[in-house]
Parts: C-alpha cells; structure tokens; sequence
C-alpha cells in the first residue's frame, strides 16, 4: 500500500504497469555497460480522495537531478514557448527595475534571460550545479538549490519576493510537492502570480503518451487534482489554459487566495473534466491495454522490417526514449543507434537497452533506411531538421498513437 504524495490518503490504486526500468535520463558511458544497472518498478496510480495520478515508487531527488544531462535550449518548442510565455507575461503585468521574476528549476536560463534582455531582475533556482553555471554564464544570477519551502523562507526573510514566477515542468517531478507549493506560497508577493506548467494527465491518456511516465516525473496533474493541492497552501487558480508543449500541458496562473477573480476558462474547465469522469479511476480503463497493443504493434513492425534486411536507427535520446525503448522491449537487436544533437548524451547509451548515442551527422552518415522518432511530440520538428535524410529516401516512424510509417516532408 502507497499512500497519496499529494493529500496523504491512505492508499493509492495502480492503474497502469510498465515493468522493472532503469532511471530515464542515466545514460550510461561505456565502461559502465557490464555493470549492474539500477531498476525499479515503474507504475502509474491513482488517488481517489483528490483525484492525483501518481507513480509509487520515487528514487531519492539527489540521484536524479544532480548533473542531469538536460538543457532547454537544446529543444527549440521549449525555448521558442518560453520566449512567447515572456511576452505575454510582460503584456500582462506591469514590470521594471523594481520588479522580480524568479523561476523554480530555472535550468541553463533559457526563459529567464528574456526577462534579463527587457532589464527586469531575476532570480534562477535550480539544483543541477552545471545547468546553474550556464545560466550563470547568460547573465542569469541563479540559486543552486531544491526550492522548497525552506528556500522561500530564507529569499522571503531577505525581502525578495517574487511579482512573477514561473514553475515550467517542474511540479511533476519534485518528490516534496507539498514543500515546493507552499514555498511557492511564501515567496509569492501579496499580488503576485505564480504560472506553472505542467504535462496535462487527460493529453497523456488521450494521446497515449505512456512514454512520459518514468520514475523523475511523479505527477500527471489534472486541472481537479492541481487545483485541490493549491488550495491546501491558501492558492488559488486564477486562469489556465491548455498548451501543446511537452505533448500537451497546462498553464495555471495561480494567486494567493481570494485576492484575483478567476476568468472564466477556469470553472469551463473544471467542468469538462467532472465530464470526463477525470476525479474517478474509471478514467483510467483501458488506457493500459492500449499501451500493451501499441508496444506489441512496434516491436513486430521493428522485427518485420529488419527480417526484410532493413536497417533502423532512432532519433531522441530523451527520457521519453528510455521508456518506450525498454516498455516495448526494443534493443540493439532492431535499432543500430540513437541520434541526439545535445552533446553531452553523445557518446553515451541509452539506459536499459544500451544502444549508442551519436550525433545527428550519423543519420545521413549511415543513411538507416528507417528513423525511429522517439522524441515523437517533436516530429514535425525533427522531420523538417532531418530533410536530406528524407531527400535521399529515408523514412521516419513515428510510433505514437500507433506505429505509422512516414515520408519526411519534401
Ligand atoms: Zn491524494
């Protein structure tokens, strides 16, 4: 019996099993291949006291996140959504040299140092020492800490509270969500809004992207469960809207507690998901038989397409990768590499199944007949990046709702 991270009832109710898995992001150096690798069971529950989806077993924080192998900039969604996400702030909110904007796990600056540019002050938190001097190195002064409700304490004792703050995927991943929301809390000026996005747990069964379930993203929110975890820290949502990053989150503006009118896209919201039946496990029902059909699916088109004399490689060496590669089973057996244009992954393999890391010059390099599109949330990207590939007859499959092959866009 696990009892709920968010409201602490008794027992939560697992919906959905993915088997022992290694952690997502450790990639692996090469001397480390004949090693023991570390799994753990990987499950996706349900609370039925506040309506949160959660997974059961959590890895301590110090081993996820230290040096984690992760900078935004590397994503253009993820950075081009940041710089839209500042403009409207600013349109929103009249702000200056007197202002603050912090921002929770504030990774390599890449949203921060738009306010930077316009001369607002910032302030970075984050716990990864090597993403912090990045920021640093951008002109982001940055906090290397896990923000939590201690951190907020010691900023709001030193008079630093923020007007805005930004929490961009980060509450799905912070064991302490408790701690980091009533931090929020602390830190929040008395008229300051708080926006948080986070991955939308309806797109994530709507789209089946079980493949954003691993053991550093432990909650998949719902407006119903977000709003009932703020609410036990005196915060309240104010607005939300659903946006297509990360393959589909929300952004909630949350304010102290009966300070703002909330607009009405709240209470539309709420509504469609009581519709939905997204307080109930229910919700779940036949989620998990999907996710078994879709890796069955890819793993015989993969086995059918090299007993053909084919040969196939992947692109994406994110989390989401690691899950669908070790969910489905899919090794070195059918996938000659992975191509990833972050170079601290290249080099490296990929966790579980070990396949190697290259950089993108591999694919045209080693012309693969088929690219595996494991960052599939990012195709049309990836696809539009990769156009000589397609030029020269090289075909993606993108693997998500179902394993479809594609022809690049000419
Ligand atoms: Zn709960």
């Amino acid at each position: 019996m696990t009892s709920c991270r968010g409201c602490g009832h008794a027992a939560v109710q697992t919906v959905l099993s993915l088997g022992e898995q290694p952690l997502a992001n450790a990639l692996l150096r090469e001397d480390q291949l004949d090693g023991a690798e570390q799994r753990y069971p990987l499950e996706l529950a349900f609370c039925v006291a506040c309506a949160l989806a959660q997974i059961t077993v959590s890895v301590p924080p110090e081993q996820l996140f230290t040096d984690y192998p992760y900078f935004s900039s590397y994503a253009d969604a993820v950075t081009s959504n940041a710089e839209t996400l500042v403009r409207r702030v600013m349109g929103l909110r009249r702000l200056g040299a007197d202002s603050l904007v912090m921002e929770v796990a504030s990774n390599d600056g890449y949203l921060l140092k738009h306010y930077v540019e316009a001369g607002i002050p910032v302030l970075g938190i984050d716990p990864a020492r090597n993403v912090a001097a990045d920021a640093e190195a951008a002109g982001v002064p940055t906090l290397t800490a896990f923000f939590g409700h201690d951190v907020a304490e010691q900023l709001r004792h030193e008079g630093r509270r923020a007007d805005v703050l930004h929490a961009n995927n980060v509450l799905a991943h912070v064991p302490d969500v408790n701690g980091v929301i009533s931090g929020i809390s602390r830190v929040l000026a008395d008229d300051g809004v708080a926006i948080v996005e986070t991955p939308y747990v309806r797109d994530l069964v709507d789209k089946l992207e079980f493949d954003t379930i691993y053991h550093e993203h432990l909650f998949y929110y719902s407006l119903t469960s977000f709003r009932s975890l703020l609410d036990r820290h005196g915060l309240e949502v104010v607005d939300v809207e659903r946006i297509p990053i990360h393959g589909g989150s929300l952004r909630v503006y949350a304010a102290p507690s009966g300070t703002v009118a909330a607009a009405p896209a709240v209470d539309d919201l709420l509504a469609e998901e009581r519709e939905l039946g997204m307080g109930q496990i229910t919700y779940f029902e036949g989620f998990a038989g999907r996710v078994k059909d879709l890796s069955r699916e890819l793993v015989d088109m993969l086995e059918a397409l090299v007993a053909d004399g084919a040969r196939v490689a992947a692109y994406g060496a994110a989390a989401k990768g690691t899950v669908l590669l070790n969910a489905a089973g899919v090794d070195g057996r059918s996938i000659e590499f992975v191509a990833d244009r972050n170079p601290h992954k290249q080099g490296l393999y990929m966790p579980g199944v070990h396949v190697p890391v290259l950089g993108p010059e591999a694919i045209t390099d080693r012309m693969p007949d088929y690219l595996l599109l494991l960052a599939w949330n990012f195709a049309e990207e990836v696809m539009a990046q990769q156009s000589e590939y397609a030029a020269r007859g090289g075909r993606f499959i993108v693997p998500v709702p179902e394993p479809t092959i594609v022809r690049g866009t000419p």
